[in-house]
């Protein structure tokens, strides 16, 4: 510790800023993978808890020593797995200050400043995305709560409109609802109906295209089959493709039934701001709620989601929390907790204020705007070469590759060990999915930080991985 002065050592806040500064700088440099295995990971740690306890500033530092072998860079800018996104300097600042100030952010009485914080940022959400003015938005952990929020909104109204009070009396005895879902509804969306008590079986499932589009002629014939309470959860960007259910042709069909909309855009939302990209999400204003992540293409830290419903009244019949204790918000302020399932939670709104005004209009159309630039970029550069070939049209920050060995052989089987080699490399990361029946290496392009010369240098690696496994 000869190296740190004084100060810094003695004051265990100063210490992890020291640490978190020191772990970004070396985030674009260091493997993207991580390095350590679950056991050596475990070893590190003392297995029991010891009775004595330890000077702050020392469990700190020895935290960030155990855990740094297993840390994946994925807040830095070559990964590309799964729909990650890093997280913008000025929400990461925002975010250790909500950490300090810990504010309980369920009610106004508890935090007056958390209240407006996220009043103004669920505002310019709502404009961002294109919503509608007047909706009603919960800061939730990410996606997953937000479709659970959605869902929670939709059960209620389309029962309340059958005449039945689903909080009060809950399933048993309901009238029937009937769920549709897109053949390629993301996990969450059927755990969301898990958690509802609506049952991820029972929900009809609409065909898709070979982008995994919901094929609307297939929603209209199977909303002309019954009629009654029913939701239609649509999609704004395929977690494989990126691509886009047509969600005005969604909204017309389902809202001649009274189905309610609900729309899972947990990244696709975000392609609202871009002015390039807007024609994807046309008529997505028209859906009843809506689900979104800050955590992944704004670049805000985990965890931190967005749950948007049309009529606030939808979200409060669930949600809202009555108790002789809670002080009910005066006229024309914000209780938090009558948005999210949650109570008691983190002040998530001055994260996601700190990335949007750091970036502004302009910077946050910027932003997807050059993620889908880069996305496209890599695709040039792959497709073709080493046995590579694109599978999805890159409408959006997703590719799709699959390889074929040279001489025959196993595409699938070829797939995976070019996979399993690029993650070895650890100059970029990303990961495997199936495809139309087919493995495919999985790129998802959302990091803030992100270059021209990031992906250049990815491809070269993805290529090499490629051409060294055809040789082997
Ligand atoms: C990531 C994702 C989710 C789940 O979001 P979490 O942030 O992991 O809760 C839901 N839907 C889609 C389309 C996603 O990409």
């Amino acid at each position: 510790m000869r190296d740190i002065p004084r100060e810094v050592a003695a004051d265990p806040l100063a210490r992890a800023a020291q640490l978190a500064r020191s772990f970004l700088d070396r985030l674009p440099a260091r493997a993207v993978g991580a390095q350590a295995r679950f056991e050596d990971l475990l070893a590190g740690f003392p297995a029991a808890l010891p009775d004595a306890g330890e000077d702050p500033t020392a469990v700190i530092e020895e935290l960030a020593r155990l855990v740094d072998p297993g840390l994946t860079a994925s807040a830095g800018p070559r990964y590309f797995g799964f729909v990650i996104g890093g997280s913008l300097p000025a929400a990461l600042g925002a975010d250790w200050l909500t950490s300090a100030w810990d504010q309980n952010a369920a009610l106004y009485a508890t935090s007056p400043a958390a209240a407006a914080a996220e009043q103004v940022t669920a505002g310019w959400v709502l404009g961002l995305l294109g919503l509608p003015a007047t909706a009603g938005v919960g800061f939730v952990t990410g996606c997953q709560m937000a479709n659970f929020t959605g869902l929670a909104a939709a059960r209620h109204a389309v029962l309340e409109r059958a005449g039945w009070n689903v909080e009060d009396q809950g399933l048993q005895g309901a009238p029937p609802l009937r769920v549709v879902i897109g053949e390629e509804a993301h996990a969450t969306i059927l755990s969301a109906l898990r958690f509802l008590g609506l049952g991820s079986g029972r929900a009809y499932r609409v065909e898709a295209d070979g982008e995994g589009r919901m094929r609307p002629e297939a929603l209209r014939r199977l909303l002309a089959r019954e009629q009654g309470p029913t939701i239609v959860c649509a999609q704004a960007g395929n977690v494989n493709t990126g691509a886009f259910d047509p969600l005005d042709e969604i909204a017309e069909i389902a809202h001649q039934c009274g189905a309610w909309v609900h729309v899972d855009g947990a990244f696709g939302l975000w392609a609202s701001a871009s002015p390039g990209r807007r024609h994807l999400i046309q008529g997505v204003e028209r859906a009843d709620s809506w689900a979104t992540d800050a955590h992944k293409w704004l670049n805000v830290p985990y965890d931190s989601g967005l749950a948007v419903v049309a009529d606030p009244a939808d979200l409060r019949a669930p949600l809202g929390k009555r108790a002789a204790y809670l002080v009910r918000a005066e006229g024309g302020t914000r209780d938090n907790h009558d948005f999210t399932p949650e109570s008691s939670r983190r002040a998530r709104g001055f994260a996601i204020y700190a990335a949007l005004r750091s970036l502004g209009r302009s910077g946050v159309a910027d932003l997807v705007e050059r993620c889908c630039g880069l996305a496209s970029r890599l695709a040039s550069h792959l497709d073709g070469r080493e046995g590579a070939r694109v599978l999805n049209r890159v409408v959006l920050n997703q590719v799709l590759v699959g390889f074929r060995p040279p001489n025959g052989g196993d595409p699938d089987a070829f797939t995976r060990a070019v996979i399993g080699r690029i993650q070895g490399q650890g100059i970029c990361w990303a990961g495997g999915t199936r495809w139309q029946g087919q493995e495919a290496l999985r790129l998802s392009i959302s990091n803030w930080s992100t270059t021209e010369a990031d992906i250049d240098r990815s491809a070269q690696a993805v290529l090499a991985a490629a051409r060294r496994e055809a040789e082997r």
